[in-house]
């Protein structure tokens, strides 16, 4: 069968990071980086099982993502030690963190102040090591910031301690969490964590605190939970959202076996399956379109490799596809001629998305659901706190990151996860841009 370049890209030599031209390849149904070293040789990587439906979300989303972006949120590392030493982390071996790269409270206030981002995770090695954690919560919620964090989890067993993050100020919990078969964390965690996972998952819906499971992915371990794990979060109206991060080559999973790898567009297909195509794969492409749109007309980021969906809660306890309420094949013709006109002009384009597309989503959505759509969506790109509290709807996200086997420069240029951190050269606390290429040591390229 022969092969078709879907884009041409910049990457890097996954043995001595180099700079290196890169091809996009759809062969066999599949979609391949290609790129080869001077002196590492030929590397070709797996981006995705069906080469069809990634080059048409190619060709829209770079399309329709040309010109400046922002960023609405950041992540600050309060620390760099953990209380866990996961065999999979994408820092490496625990034991080389430097645990002096700390910021201070006055450090943090000092650049929060000056960021107009509204919302900041907490996050890095594991926040929750910092005694002072209470203190720099308190600090966002000073300034009117949204405060999230992403944790394992491990201290807030006790629900005191919980409890007195919430009321200095903490508005959602991104908890680690990789299902309910207890094989999986010794291999991902290096200790059956289950037992601390429901306690903790217990006292956060004691106390209503908005979650998001931060479930990781590997083949042939976990990918059969999938739509377990989502009709529990379907049922538990204090959990937001759901996003599947697939393994990445990178830290400690670098060393494992290729064949435990897999890509969004895999777990999107063992959704469908999983789910006896109640959650399509056609659906879930729409809605990639309709997202990649929004963000483009708002002159948002968004990366590539992130696939959203939402769903939206029954009184059953069960779960309805967005698609149901909002009829996303009858709004893709006013996305293909946003995406056709954008090419051309991209005012004329965001024109036309303001006039037409709260016609046809007026048009096409179920009465029922309208206005709390209406407010969840203004929320979420708008970045107030509104939508954490919706118990309506739960999202979906199946996500991966950049690293040095599918880096691209194409798409780590519209990276929405960017970090305030203590730099490891310079010492300084400040932006440091992109998380995918500050946490590969990498720096933009010199053609850009
Ligand atoms: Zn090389």
């Amino acid at each position: 069968m022969g092969s078709q370049v879907i884009r041409k890209t910049k990457s890097v030599c996954p043995v001595c990071l180099g700079v290196v031209d890169a091809s996009v390849v759809a062969r066999d149904g599949k979609a391949w980086m290609e790129k080869s070293c001077p002196r590492h040789g030929d590397f070709r990587i797996l981006l995705s099982n069906r080469s069809e439906c990634y080059k048409r979300l190619n060709d829209f989303y770079f399309s329709v993502m040309e010109g400046k972006k922002k960023v609405l949120e950041y992540e600050i590392w309060p620390t760099r030690s953990c209380n866990m030493s996961c065999p999979i982390c994408s820092l490496g071996d625990i034991k080389q963190h430097k645990a002096d790269l700390v910021p201070s409270c006055a450090d943090i206030e000092d650049v929060v102040r000056k960021c107009k981002a509204s919302f900041f995770t907490l996050s890095g090695g594991e926040p929750t090591c910092r005694p002072d954690l209470g203190e720099i919560i308190a600090i966002l919620r000073k300034h009117h910031k949204t405060a999230i964090i992403n944790t394992n989890g491990l201290k807030f067993t006790n629900i005191d301690y919980l409890k007195d993050l919430v009321r200095a100020g903490l508005e959602r919990v991104n908890l680690q969490f990789d299902g309910f078969k207890r094989e999986v964390y010794p291999v991902l965690r290096g200790v059956d964590l289950l037992d601390v996972k429901l306690k903790v998952l217990a006292n956060l819906k004691a106390l209503r605190v908005p979650v998001i499971l931060n479930v990781t992915i590997a083949k042939n371990l976990n990918e059969g939970e999938i739509s377990g794990i989502i009709d529990y979060a379907a049922k538990n109206e204090f959990i937001n959202g759901v996003t599947f991060f697939t393994i990445c080559n990178i830290g400690g999973a670098g060393k494992w076996p290729l064949d435990n790898y897999i890509v969004p567009d895999e777990v999107v297909g063992i959704l469908e399956q999983q789910t006896r195509s109640r959650i399509s794969s056609e659906s879930f492409y729409l809605f990639q379109k309709l997202h990649m749109s929004l963000k483009s007309f708002l002159s948002q980021k968004t990366c590539f490799y992130n696939r959203v969906y939402v769903l939206v809660r029954n009184d059953d306890g069960g779960y309805r596809p967005i698609d149901e309420l909002i009829g996303l094949k009858r709004l893709e013709p006013v996305l293909d001629q946003y995406h056709a006109l954008f090419l051309k002009d991209q005012f004329i384009a965001k024109l036309y998305f303001a006039l037409f597309f709260p016609i046809a989503l007026l048009a096409n959505t179920s009465p029922s659901i309208l206005k709390e759509f209406f407010l969840m969506a203004v929320s979420y790109f708008f970045k107030t706190r509104h939508y954490l509290g919706s118990g309506r709807f739960l999202s979906v996200s199946i996500s991966t990151s950049c690293d040095p086997f599918k880096m691209d420069y194409g798409i780590v240029k519209n990276c929405q996860n960017e970090i305030i951190c203590v730099d490891e050269r310079s010492g300084k606390f400040g932006h440091q841009g992109s998380i995918c290429l500050y946490g590969m040591g990498l720096e933009k390229p010199r053609h850009e």
